[in-house]
């Protein structure tokens, strides 16, 4: 028995939570990465409230160490759309300047020992103005600079990967101090043969053809659902239990070979985020 890491679920305060970890465990999952995500519990204002929101998911993963048999680590960091949000409250400088101390605070829990990286952060998936862009990209290479200085890694959330931007990421991180392999591109797809990987690690929704083509392509790459424990969309996002299935059924039909399993499951994660993972 081999161990079976999700890279990438979400909790909710008022989702499954730890439910959707018993679910991941059912099927026989083993390891899993609790990504952040805004819980928008009270408006972010300062340092201290971004803390707050860390905080949170920092307990779902220190809770699903204590209460399953589940090993979960987790990434906190400003997510890329909270500039947008908070240049509405807040004007675009002051949004801006507080983009960087959510950085600086999400370096700290890693600092700490309660996030293994800093995540997801980067840029909006959809398109906004230039300025908003440039910002993002400043915020994103400033992730980088802290994540270098620490050693751990950035998890990348932002437009779908293309020709060009796998490229761009990787000269980001280069320029920031943070080695590409330590900068992991989260929701992947089927990623084409005949882009430069520019040395990222790839984090691939575990569709079957995505896992299948990452494999071929022979991609440092992990598994990830992106759940996200939330109740009004049900089926919307991959369920908990999606990363063992699909394992084990491209194991069985010979797709995922005890080798590859081993690269995705244990390798990988341990190159990224410096973790150990065994059963
Ligand atoms: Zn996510």
């Amino acid at each position: 028995m081999l161990p079976i890491f999700d890279d990438h679920l979400h909790l909710s305060p008022t989702g499954k939570r730890i439910d959707a970890v018993r679910i991941f465990l059912k099927a026989g999952g083993t390891h899993l990465l609790i990504s952040h995500m805004p819980y928008g519990l009270h408006p972010i204002r300062s340092g201290s409230d971004w803390k707050e929101e860390f905080a949170v998911t920092c307990d779902f993963a220190e809770r699903a160490n204590r209460e399953t048999d589940a090993r979960a680590y987790c990434v906190v960091g400003p997510y890329p759309v909270d500039l947008l949000e908070l240049e509405e409250a807040l004007g675009p400088e002051d949004a801006f300047d507080l983009m960087m101390t959510g950085v600086d605070v999400a370096a700290e829990l890693v600092l700490e020992g309660r996030a293994v990286g800093i995540g997801e952060v980067g840029r909006p998936h959809f398109e906004v103005d230039e300025e908003r862009w440039r910002k993002s990209n400043e915020i994103m290479m400033y992730c980088m600079k802290r994540a270098g200085e620490i050693g751990c890694p950035v998890v990348l959330h932002t437009e779908h990967a293309n020709g060009h931007n796998l490229a761009e990421f990787s000269e980001m991180a280069v320029d920031s101090g943070l080695s590409p392999e330590k900068a992991i591109k989260h929701y992947c797809g089927k990623l084409d043969p005949s882009w430069q990987t520019g040395g990222l690690t790839f984090s691939v929704l575990s569709a079957r053809e995505n896992v299948a083509s990452a494999i071929e392509q022979e991609l440092p790459f992990m598994m990830e659902t992106d759940y996200l424990d939330d109740m009004s969309r049900p089926g919307a996002v991959l369920s908990p239990a999606t990363v063992p299935k699909r394992t084990k059924e491209l194991f069985e039909a010979g797709i995922m070979d005890e080798e590859t399993w081993h690269r995705v499951h244990i390798e990988t994660p341990r190159r990224a985020y410096g973790i150990e993972i065994e059963l």
